[in-house]
């Protein structure tokens, strides 16, 4: 058992403060967001504690993977959602705002006036190459 006392999401994870529980197994819950970006908006935490992605046993990504799959195609067939975004944010900077690794399961719906996409921007062939680098050697 892997806990953080002071963690919120380890506490609803494990059934210790009540959450509209969506799915749950020995290893994950699956909840509604109480910030909902869109109606239906859940969120896959894992029961154990892993602040982010970086530290996320390659076994637990890979089951937290597959139990979105099975969440999108059930959340989009009942709520009769037009779309789906899959979101992950690690870091303050990337918008993480609570230490618990966790995957956003967001229903979309046409003229739902969300906007989860970037602006795209320019590249040239040059840093496209640099940057390959930099990541690649
Ligand atoms: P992050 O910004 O860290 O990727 O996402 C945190 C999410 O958790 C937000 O969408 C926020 O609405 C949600 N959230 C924060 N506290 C609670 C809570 O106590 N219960 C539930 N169900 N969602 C929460
Ligand atoms: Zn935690």
């Amino acid at each position: 058992m892997m806990r953080d006392d002071n963690c919120i999401f380890c506490k609803i994870a494990n059934g210790e403060i009540p959450s509209k529980t969506l799915y749950e197994d020995d290893s994950f819950r699956v909840i509604l967001d109480l910030g909902p970006a869109t109606r239906g908006h859940a969120l896959i935490l894992p029961k154990d504690h892993y602040a982010n992605l970086y530290e996320l046993p390659d076994e637990v990504a890979a089951e937290a993977m597959k139990l979105a799959k099975k969440m999108a195609i059930r959340m989009k067939e009942r709520l009769g959602a037009d779309g789906f975004n899959l979101v992950q944010n690690n870091g303050e900077t990337a918008g993480q705002t609570v230490m618990h690794f966790h995957l956003h399961l967001i229903p979309r719906y046409e003229n739902d006036g969300q906007h989860i996409l970037w602006n795209p921007g320019e590249s040239t062939p040059e840093e496209l190459e640099e940057i390959k680098d930099q990541i690649t050697k």
